[in-house]
């Protein structure tokens, strides 16, 4: 689609590579050095004085550049959303201020196997508040001989725990299996109960089209390094919804960039917020860290926004999904139907082969390759992602000469 405004990593041949990560690092949009490139200068040339005047309004009002698209991008009015601090961190904040278990209601609901750091974030939250990981925090997982869960299990838990419940935490889409969930039914079901509910949309923001404001969740976090390209370690974002703007009665672990901006410069000890998601900044804008989303972000509008991303996303990962279905041995975990799955497939692969993703790396195809030995044969599952945004269907046939070959020497 765009693809000639991302650079592309070289195989060992020389050619470009398949590269089918940009579920684990987006590409570098070939705009990133020039934004870079530019604070450099406007900070050789100015110092300090660069936080004020100079090009573009300053770095002052930074991350208000970025709000435009990034709401866009997750479905979110503007002031909704903000980039700033990382993920986990952004995850950790929001916890303290929508996780306040009081009486009863003490539970939190997520997904079993989630990503490492939400159930460090969660398990360090529960802790945090004195309360016992084996009553309060419940796990949905999916049922025997499936790899994925059914949208009916997670209502129905999130029903039975009731008012006892707390807190909804689900991810968008799942990072091991693909799976896209249905968060318009989580978000109503976790509300219906009294619950707060919060996204983790690591792994889908950039990818599937997202309404955070018409589904209702209290907050979301995700990266920006990811589908949105926004490269290594680039800022999370977080959104909090517009019916939380006002409320001064939300704990938060408040830092000087989350105070209003008109007079916090004036250095006073009360802290009062900035409206909207921008209260929950803490920490200095991190300048040359956002300047890459200035150059990645504003990609997705050119691409006709998410649905039309997400249509040539929908083209690309269904033909990845008949190919790897017709490789013999590789059982597919990620659901078959579209709707139920963003640009990854997940596919288990029997036997122990540790090298495999250096093997395939070497033959031009860089993609995830994990040990999990889900048969007791010793295999791991490969994780494919065609990126709508520069991946192509002629690359995606390509993968299966490279798995085919690669696997018939092991
Ligand atoms: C990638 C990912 C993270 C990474 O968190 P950081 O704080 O950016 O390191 C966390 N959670 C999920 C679900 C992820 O997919």
């Amino acid at each position: 689609m765009l693809r000639d405004e991302f650079h592309l990593p070289a195989a060992p041949d020389g050619a470009p590579a398949l590269y089918f990560c940009g579920n684990s690092l987006g590409l570098q949009p070939k705009g990133v050095e020039e934004q870079l490139s530019r604070e450099l200068r406007v900070w050789r040339e100015h110092g300090v004085e660069g936080w004020w005047g100079g090009e573009a309004g300053g770095w002052l009002s930074y991350h208000r550049r970025l709000q435009r698209d990034l709401s866009a991008i997750v479905g979110a009015k503007p002031d909704e959303v903000v980039a700033c601090n990382a993920l986990t961190v952004n995850l950790h904040l929001l916890l303290v201020s929508f996780f306040r278990p009081t009486g009863r209601r003490c539970k939190i609901i997520m997904e079993s196997g989630a990503f490492p750091s939400d159930q460090h974030a969660v398990r360090a939250q529960l802790q945090f508040h004195g309360l016992d990981l084996d009553r309060d925090l419940i796990e949905v997982a999916p049922r025997r001989g499936s790899a994925t869960i059914r949208t009916e299990d997670i209502i129905e838990q999130i029903e039975r725990a009731g008012d006892e419940l707390a807190l909804v935490l689900w991810s968008g889409v799942q990072y091991y299996t693909g799976q896209f969930f249905d968060l318009p039914a989580i978000a109503t079901a976790g509300r219906k109960v009294g619950a707060r509910v919060g996204f983790d949309l690591a792994h889908a923001a950039g990818n599937v089209p997202l309404q955070l404001h018409e589904w209702g969740c209290d907050f979301a976090v995700w990266c920006n390094y990811k589908y949105l390209n926004g490269g290594p370690g680039a800022p999370g974002g977080l959104f909090v919804h517009e019916r939380h703007e006002q409320d001064d009665s939300l704990p938060r672990l408040a830092g000087w960039w989350g105070h209003r901006e008109s007079d916090r410069f004036q250095m006073k000890p009360e802290f009062v917020p900035e409206r909207g998601a921008a209260g929950w900044q803490v920490s200095t804008a991190p300048v040359l860290g956002l300047a890459p989303l200035l150059a990645g972000l504003p990609l997705f509008s050119r691409a006709g926004g998410m649905e039309a991303v997400r249509k040539q996303s929908e083209l690309l990962t269904d033909q990845l999904y008949r190919n790897l279905q017709a490789i013999r041995g590789l059982r597919i975990l990620t659901p078959e139907r579209s709707a139920d799955r963003g640009a990854q497939i997940s596919a288990y692969l029997p036997g122990h082969r540790p090298d495999l993703e250096k093997q395939l790396s070497r033959r031009g195809l860089i993609c995830d390759y994990r040990q999990d030995n889900l048969d007791g044969s010793g295999g791991g599952v490969l994780r494919l992602a065609p990126a709508p945004l520069y991946n192509t269907l002629e690359e995606v046939n390509r993968i299966d000469e490279v798995l085919r070959s690669t696997l018939a020497l092991n």
